[in-house]
């Protein structure tokens, strides 16, 4: 293996929180080098729905959203296993964009700004040295000032280094799939709908080009109770609730396979790790029903560059980076994860689920205070 050189910033993962620190890093003059181990444009499992904290800093780092022409989602319908529904205005509201394209578009804002973007090059390990970190990918190994660790929700990193949440026996926060299509259907463009069912829910809402993204999220056993099949699955158990029967009735599916994830875990993570600085879903996952677990990446990016150049400028020490980062980002983000872990624990039972949908019909209040508490405000 040969060395390849120097970098005063090397990012481990090219999803939204790499992606945009490594631009934000670059467009500062650092030498920034960024590693994914896929190659740009892929699908990814994600709702797809952003929410519009993010808009104006998405803007900010080179994205023309204005001009896009994206489905702007102001109203959310939930509905509950047994088909009943509530529907609410969203105080913020979001946009709908398919990673396959906001990805790839930031992948190519990186590239123009100069950081050096490794496509189809997975990193292995991540060495703590002497005030430098040694990163050893598929293709070589690198030296870096800082290692920014933004690989996800798991990764072979997540279980080389035995962090806690990887080893944590299965729980109700930490055994889910999740399953994602992109679909044509009747709908209007600035709905999202949440639909619930036993031990899951499913979101859809509008993507670009007039395309609606389908995706869910359930318990492993519930695969496992229908042979580890996926249509059966969803013939015996999502399609009890009749707004998801008559989705997937109604909808022509636009590729053969759904994209599909295991092992998705809402268990704390550590925010630092040997000195690498953990942001996105690797230092902590909302819950999917928050619709906001994209807008934490980014905003996590901006808390964190901010302490990477106060320290990479000699204005404060590696300690203080560190212990600054870690405290802003839990300011930011500890309240969300909690709610979101509590509402995540009242959508996995049928009774109640039904029970939280009837009781929060009739005080729009309270829904907008449980909206508000797990999202931030424009960044
Ligand atoms: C079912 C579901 C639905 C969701 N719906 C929404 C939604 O509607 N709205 C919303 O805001 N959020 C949603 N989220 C959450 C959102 O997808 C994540 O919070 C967001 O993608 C986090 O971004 P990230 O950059 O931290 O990670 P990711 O986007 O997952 O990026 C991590 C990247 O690291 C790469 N990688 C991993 N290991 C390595 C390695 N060793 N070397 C090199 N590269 C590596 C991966 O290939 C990946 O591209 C949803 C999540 C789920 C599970």
């Amino acid at each position: 293996m040969s060395e390849a050189g120097k970098y005063d910033v090397a990012i481990v993962g090219g999803g939204l929180a790499g992606l945009a620190l490594s631009i934000q890093s670059a467009k500062a003059g650092y030498k920034t080098i960024l590693f994914e181990k896929e190659k740009y444009p892929f699908h990814k499992v994600c709702g797809e729905y952003v929410s519009l904290e993010s808009w104006n800093f998405l803007e900010e780092l080179g994205l023309p959203l204005s001009q896009m022409d994206l489905p702007v989602i102001k109203d959310l319908v939930v509905t509950s296993p047994n088909g009943k529904t509530l529907e609410h205005h969203l105080p913020l509201g979001g946009f709908g964009i398919s990673r396959y394209k906001l990805d790839n578009m930031l992948a190519e804002i990186a590239k123009q700004n100069g950081v050096e973007l490794l496509e189809e090059t997975k990193v292995n390990d991540i060495i703590p040295g002497n005030e430098i970190f040694n990163i050893q990918s598929s293709l070589f190994n690198v030296q870096s000032k800082i290692a920014a660790g933004t690989f996800g929700k798991r990764s072979n990193l997540d279980v080389k280094w035995k962090r806690k949440f990887v080893l944590q026996k299965p729980n109700k926060l930490n055994n889910y799939i999740a399953v994602k299509y992109h679909v044509k259907t009747n709908w209007p463009g600035g709905l999202i709908a949440l639909h619930n069912f036993k031990n899951g829910y499913c979101g859809i809402s509008k993507i670009e080009d007039e395309k609606l993204c389908l995706c869910y999220l359930t318990t492993a056993k519930n695969l496992d109770d229908c042979n580890n099949s996926i249509e059966g699955m969803e013939k015996k158990i999502l399609c009890s609730n009749p707004h998801l029967k008559n989705l997937f009735e109604n909808s022509e599916k636009l590729y053969a396979h759904p994209v599909t994830i295991s092992q998705v875990s809402f268990e704390k993570k550590s925010l630092i790790q040997d000195g690498v600085l953990m942001i996105g879903d690797a230092a902590g996952m909302i819950t999917p029903l928050c619709g906001n677990g994209m807008s934490m990446a980014l905003h996590a990016s901006k808390i964190a560059f901010e302490q990477i150049d106060f320290f990479l400028r000699n204005k404060i020490s590696r300690q203080e980076m560190e212990r600054h980062y870690e405290t802003n980002w839990k300011k930011q983000f500890s309240k969300r994860l909690r709610t979101g872990r509590t509402i995540q624990r009242f959508f996995g039972s049928p009774f109640l689920s039904n029970l939280l949908i009837s009781t929060l019909k009739p005080f729009p209040f309270f829904t907008n205070k449980l909206v508000s508490q797990t999202h931030g405000q424009p960044f």
